[in-house]
């Protein structure tokens, strides 16, 4: 059982509806929250962990996320779960709104959001696991010291081709969806997994 899940947000919990800026457009992806339900019942702290470069690309502003991650709480909340903390990434390197346009130490894969969410929620890094469609959300993680699995759903299947020849591919396991981290959690068996 692990002790945190740090989770991609776009792509791994809910759709990526591509620079979302709306709670209204939240789509969960199938399973996921009834997942969240059983591992935070069972005392898996819950984290996610997301890139939003939309801020500084000035798509949206930094009160559409707030809006956004409030309404998956309550969502999380209403199917009896919990979400533990929210971290966001608002910056990018090459963005028009100057505030947020330099190159930070929290995009994924830099390490920032991983290192914070370490010291606020004491984690001890071998204890959590990873989950994301990009080979990005997975990266720091590993460098972290951290289990680390890609999804299948939102990039997924693209990212997957890119997985073959990257230095952490061993360190890397593939599973269709987030809901596949129940059978890893039951101990049932082998961690790699096939779309069907
Ligand atoms: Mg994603
Ligand atoms: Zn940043």
């Amino acid at each position: 059982m692990p002790q945190a899940i740090l989770c991609d947000r776009d792509g791994t919990l809910i759709k990526d509806e591509h620079f979302l800026d709306d709670p209204a457009r939240i789509r969960w992806i199938s399973g996921v929250l009834s997942l969240l339900k059983q591992f935070s019942q069972a005392g898996t702290k819950i984290l996610v962990v997301t890139n939003q470069s939309g801020v500084a690309r000035g798509y949206f502003k930094l009160d559409s996320i707030e809006a956004i991650h409030l309404q998956m709480q309550q969502d999380v909340e209403a199917s009896g779960g919990a979400i533990a903390d929210f971290y966001y990434c608002p910056h990018h390197p090459q963005g028009r709104i100057q505030t947020y346009s330099y190159p930070c130490n929290c995009r994924k894969p830099a390490p920032g959001m991983f290192q914070q969410a370490i010291e606020d929620h004491r984690l001890q890094p071998e204890k959590c696991w990873a989950v994301g469609d990009r080979l990005r959300d997975l990266e720091p993680a590993i460098e972290l010291g951290m289990k680390a699995f890609l999804v299948q759903t939102g990039y997924g299947i693209k990212e997957q081709q890119n997985l073959y020849e990257h230095i952490y591919k061993s360190q890397i396991t593939v599973i269709s969806s987030l809901t596949k981290l129940l059978r890893i959690k039951n101990g049932e068996g082998k961690f790699s997994d096939n779309p069907n």
